[in-house]
């Protein structure tokens, strides 16, 4: 078993950034994302949880070869699933958790998630899904459709909405999504007993 952290975009992906803000910094969402992504694998590395790093590259790598590598690494490591971590924009405000279509372990793990969220969060709405039984959205996206592995991919906040945006350029902000991550990651894989 491997986690698959998956940083989605690039420094070279278009758009993918918020308004320029008062103090005129500007928030790019490969940076963010890696830098949540770090923070992460930081601490399963301590707590000697496997993982790999689905996109070293600071470039954007196209999603059939994310798909490719993720399913790779499954092959070899039966019972991997990927954490695709992105923010969200659109000019919205919360937190929210996607899989693909239908029901798979991959609305298992999405689920732990959300209720991580919902406690490491409170001060932020959570924008869930319940009408299929669970809280996860349901998405096509490439990532989440072409994965042989269970995948979900985390929306953590907006870029474009000035309270998501403060909290998520903020140290304390980011912190808190990293270790509600990894608390998900240890729920998860204690549930499979594999911790
Ligand atoms: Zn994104």
């Amino acid at each position: 078993m491997k986690v698959i952290i998956d940083n989605g975009h690039g420094i070279n992906t278009s758009g993918k950034r918020s308004p320029v803000r008062k103090d005129g910094s500007q928030l790019f969402e490969y940076e963010f994302n890696r830098s949540i992504a770090a923070m992460v694998m930081m601490e399963l590395q301590k707590q000697c949880i496997p993982f790999v790093q689905l996109v070293p590259e600071i470039e954007d790598i196209s999603l059939q070869e994310r798909c490719n590598r993720a399913n790779q690494i499954h092959k070899s490591d039966p019972g991997s699933f990927l954490v695709s971590i992105h923010a969200n924009a659109g000019g919205g405000t919360g937190w929210e958790v996607f899989t693909y279509t239908g029901q798979s372990e991959s609305d298992v793990i999405a689920n732990i998630f959300g209720n991580e969220a919902i406690k490491a969060f409170p001060e932020f709405r959570m924008r869930f899904d319940y009408s299929d039984g669970d809280l996860d959205k349901e998405s096509q996206f490439y990532i989440l459709k072409h994965t042989a592995c269970p995948a979900i991919l985390t929306e953590n906040f907006f870029m474009d909405t000035a309270k998501d945006l403060d909290f998520i350029c903020s140290y304390a902000g980011r912190s808190r999504i990293a270790a509600m991550h990894v608390r998900a990651i240890k729920t998860y894989l204690k549930s499979k007993n594999q911790l």
